[in-house]
C-alpha cells in the first residue's frame, strides 16, 4: 500500500505559482507548468526526442571532459558529482541526427549541468560540431542555455568565446546555415560568442538572454530595468530574436525552416 509520502511525490510543485501537479501531467506537457505555463528547463537528450527522427541521433566526442588546468579548489569532485547526477560527462551534447529526413548538425547544452557553463570541454565540443557541419555541408542547429563561462577554468574558457566564434565564422563563409535556439537562461560567454551568431535567432518563451544578468546591471548603473527586460519577447520586440517557439512546436519550425533553405539551395544549384 503506498503511503502518504509516496503519493506526494508523483507531484511537482511549480516554481513560478506554487500550484502542484502530477509528475506525468508535466512530462505530457512537455515541463511547462500546466498552471501556469511557465517553461522549466529540460534535459539535453529529452531536448533531442522532441526535435529529431526516432533513432537518428548520432552522438560524437560522448566522453570528452574538461581538465582542471588551474586545479580550482573542489572542482574535480564537483564535476564528479554533476557526471553522476545527469549521466552526462559535460554540459554540451553534440552529433548528427535527422528533423523530418533533413540531416542536421546539433549541440545542446544541458542546464542541469554546471548550469550549461562553457568551459574548454564545452567549447572544444561545440567548435567540433561546427566544424563537422562545414565539412559536411549540414546544417548547424544548437540550443544554447547556460549561465557563462565556467569560472573553475578561468581564463581557458574564456578562450573558448573566441574559438567557437572563429568556427562559426568559417561555416557561415562557406555557405552554412546557422539556427541558433536559445532557451532559459542564455547568459555570459554563451550570448557573447556563438549563441548570438545564427543566421536565424529562435528562442523560448520566456527564457532570459542576456550577457549580465538583471541584478548585476541594477547595481551597477543603479537603476531599475524596464519590466521584461531580458526577455525573449522584450529580445524579439527590438529584433534580436526572430521567432518565439513554443516547445511543442519546436520540430515543426525546424523543418519548415530546414525546407525552405535546403530547397532554395537546391533550386540555386540547379539553376
Ligand atoms: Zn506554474
Amino acid at each position: 500500500m503506498k503511503s502518504f509520502f509516496d503519493v506526494s511525490q508523483n507531484f511537482v510543485t511549480c516554481p513560478s505559482c506554487r500550484r502542484r501537479s502530477l509528475k506525468s501531467r508535466w512530462k505530457e506537457n512537455l515541463y511547462i507548468c500546466p498552471n501556469c505555463g511557465k517553461y522549466r528547463p529540460i534535459s539535453a537528450p529529452f531536448r533531442l526526442s522532441l526535435i529529431l527522427d526516432e533513432g537518428s541521433f548520432h552522438e560524437m566526442d560522448r566522453d570528452m571532459v574538461s581538465a582542471d588546468p588551474l586545479h580550482f579548489e573542489g572542482y574535480a569532485e564537483k564535476a564528479q558529482k554533476q557526471r553522476e547526477k545527469t549521466n552526462l560527462n559535460e554540459s554540451a551534447v553534440i552529433g548528427t541526427g535527422k528533423i523530418g529526413g533533413f540531416e542536421v548538425m546539433t549541440a545542446v547544452l544541458d542546464s542541469r549541468f554546471f548550469m550549461g557553463s562553457m568551459g574548454v570541454a564545452v567549447g572544444e565540443k561545440v567548435t567540433r560540431a561546427v566544424e563537422y557541419a562545414t565539412d559536411h555541408h549540414l546544417p548547424l542547429i544548437i540550443f544554447s542555455a547556460s549561465g557563462g563561462a565556467r569560472m573553475q577554468e578561468g581564463i581557458y574558457s574564456l578562450m573558448q568565446m573566441a574559438k567557437t566564434a572563429a568556427a562559426v565564422q568559417r561555416f557561415s563563409e562557406a555557405g552554412g546555415l546557422y539556427i541558433s535556439f536559445l532557451t532559459h537562461p542564455t547568459t555570459g560567454g554563451v550570448t557573447a560568442s556563438f549563441a548570438t551568431l545564427g543566421d536565424i535567432t529562435l528562442a523560448e518563451p520566456g527564457a532570459l538572454i542576456g550577457f549580465a544578468g538583471p541584478r548585476v546591471i541594477e547595481q551597477t548603473i543603479g537603476q531599475k530595468l524596464p519590466k521584461g527586460f531580458q526577455r525573449a519577447e522584450y529580445l524579439q520586440h527590438h529584433g534580436f530574436v526572430d521567432k518565439i517557439v513554443e516547445r511543442k512546436d519546436m520540430r515543426r519550425v525546424l523543418h519548415q525552416l530546414l525546407s525552405l533553405h535546403l530547397e532554395k539551395d537546391k533550386e540555386g544549384l540547379e539553376g
